[in-house]
């Protein structure tokens, strides 16, 4: 058995669901196949803002027109270029869930707010649809279709939108519920289901991580995402256009990877495929020739930094005074404040004279983080124990991964020394013992030049030049004109020209 997990950008069109239902009959002639879809691209999006717009009428319409309007293109595609499909099924699934959306939003209007428990019924949808899409296309090409439903076996804590699941639980249920599965099994990714029978969402970009769930409770032999790009680059190529393809991640290298920025994998993912050995597949669904990255178990052996990535809007907070200076308990007081308001670390740091403690979290979460830090410290702050909580907004962190870092000079000095020639200043370092990651938080404004010029120097071998002319009469036109003309014979020798005036 195969896990296969398809995003919503391998199922934003008529076009892509029928290239996955393609895909899905290849692999399922080789063996049993369960499958986990995202939403839709765009459509959580649209459902996220009608959850937080419940008293804007103007706005909650224009995103519920949206959303319909996605799911009914997708079914009118197919419908006309798919003659056996069962529209009926998929229309009848559309008034369904949009029936559930308007009383969901009716009730949340009528209270003039949206419990978290509501909002996660109301995110989930896309996902939902995007299950009775794609098994009434399936449906055309075999009969041995069978849903998971999620809620009958993917048992999380209880966090209605970033949910933790609880996988001996996850596993026993699967096993009693699921003991026969047929050839091929679709199941809504993102969803979960908390103690209370409540359904739970597993944080944006979650299916990733209902994939590796599935893959443990089904003792897969292998779990496959398939997304946009052919596998998991050297950074970001929206970012760096000469990032370059990795043919094999270890775990902890996916896992630093995803947890600082590359959004090509849930950070979630890999704690449960790596517990229990199942190798990960990263694949394009619309090049599916391509090998793909394989994420697995071995370490990798190059000496070398092998990725960069880049985490974007994220707050510093700094708690320092006095009081800080050899008191016990304060950092676990700052820590617990946090965890109680359940708000995510990205990174820390501790001043050695233990004046200050600074940690990096998400600026949504900023406003909760003062306003509980100012509570617990209340005394303290009255007492000038503590200067005042202070944040500072915009940031992103920058960071290096590889495990062949470990022991390898001069990388932070090669890594900063890149830095100071994109002239950008850091506000915050971190590295964790096993040296296979550094990260710096820096301004946001500055992200996209920090990871080009440490890109270049860690990976490329080309040289970028920029050539300013400063007042182009005659002479300088010529030059420019000469430059165009000879674009072909500097490509030819190597040369990565790329000309813009
Ligand atoms: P899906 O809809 O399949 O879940 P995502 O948008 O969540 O797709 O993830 C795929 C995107 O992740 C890619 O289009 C790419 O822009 C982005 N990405 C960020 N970092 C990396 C990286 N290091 N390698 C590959 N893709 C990356
Ligand atoms: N649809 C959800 C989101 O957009 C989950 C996912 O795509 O993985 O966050
Ligand atoms: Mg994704």
């Amino acid at each position: 058995m195969r896990v296969l997990k398809f995003g919503g950008s391998s199922l934003a069109t008529a076009e892509r669901f029928l290239k996955v239902a393609e895909i899905i009959k290849d692999k399922s002639s080789v063996s049993a196949v369960a499958i986990v879809v995202s939403a839709p691209q765009g459509v959580t999006n649209h459902l996220v803002a009608m959850a937080e717009n419940i008293s804007d009428e103007t706005k909650l319409n224009a995103d519920l027109s949206s959303f319909k309007r996605a799911i009914d293109t997708i079914i009118d595609d197919l419908s006309a270029s798919l003659p056996a499909f069962n529209r009926h099924h998929a229309d009848q699934a559309l008034a369904h869930w949009e029936n559930k959306l308007r009383q969901y939003l009716q009730g949340a209007g009528m209270l003039s707010y949206c419990p978290e428990h509501i909002r996660a019924l109301i995110i989930s949808m896309g996902e939902r649809l995007s299950v009775a899409i794609l098994s009434s296309v399936l449906q055309t090409k075999t009969d041995e279709v069978s849903i998971i439903e999620p809620e009958s076996f993917l048992h999380t804590n209880n966090v209605s939108l970033n949910a933790v699941a609880d996988l001996v639980l996850c596993k026993e249920k699967f096993q009693s519920n699921y003991e026969n599965l047929s050839n091929i099994a679709v199941m809504p990714g993102f969803i979960g289901v908390d103690g209370n029978e409540q359904v739970t969402t597993l944080g944006r970009n979650g299916s990733d991580y209902s994939a590796a769930v599935l893959a443990v409770c089904a003792q897969a032999e292998c779990c496959e995402i398939w997304t946009d790009v052919d596998g998991v680059y050297n950074a970001d190529p929206r970012v760096i256009k000469e990032a370059t393809l990795l043919d094999y991640l270890s775990y902890q290298e996916a896992m630093e990877l995803s947890y600082f920025g590359a959004s090509v994998l849930h950070p979630k993912t890999i704690g449960p495929i790596a517990q229990y050995h199942i190798p990960c597949l990263i694949k394009n669904t619309g090049n599916p020739q391509a090998p793909g990255t394989l994420i697995a178990n071995e370490n990798s052996q190059e000496k070398k930094v092998k990725a960069i990535s880049n985490l974007n809007n994220l707050t510093m907070v700094n708690v320092s005074g006095p009081g800080m200076k050899g008191m016990v308990g304060m950092a676990s007081r700052v820590f617990a404040t946090m965890s109680r308001e359940n708000i995510s670390l990205i990174l820390i740091s501790q001043s050695s004279s233990e004046y200050c403690i600074s940690f990096s979290i998400y600026t949504a979460d900023a406003a909760q983080a003062e306003m509980s830090l100012k509570e617990e410290f209340e005394l303290e702050l009255l007492n000038a124990l503590l200067e005042p909580i202070s944040l500072t907004n915009e940031l992103s962190i920058v960071s290096l991964v590889g495990d062949g870092m470990h022991h390898q000079r001069g990388v932070a000095a090669k890594f900063f020394s890149s830095l100071a020639q994109a002239r950008v200043n850091v506000v915050a370092i971190a590295q964790d013992s096993s040296e296979r990651s550094i990260s710096v938080v820096i301004e946001q404004r500055k992200c996209t030049d920090a990871m080009k010029v440490s890109h270049q120097n860690f990976f490329s071998h080309k040289q970028t030049i920029d050539v300013f002319l400063i007042g182009c009469g005659v002479v300088g036109s010529e030059l420019i004109a000469q430059i165009h003309r000879q674009q072909p014979t500097l490509k030819s020798k190597t040369f990565h020209s790329k000309f813009t005036v």
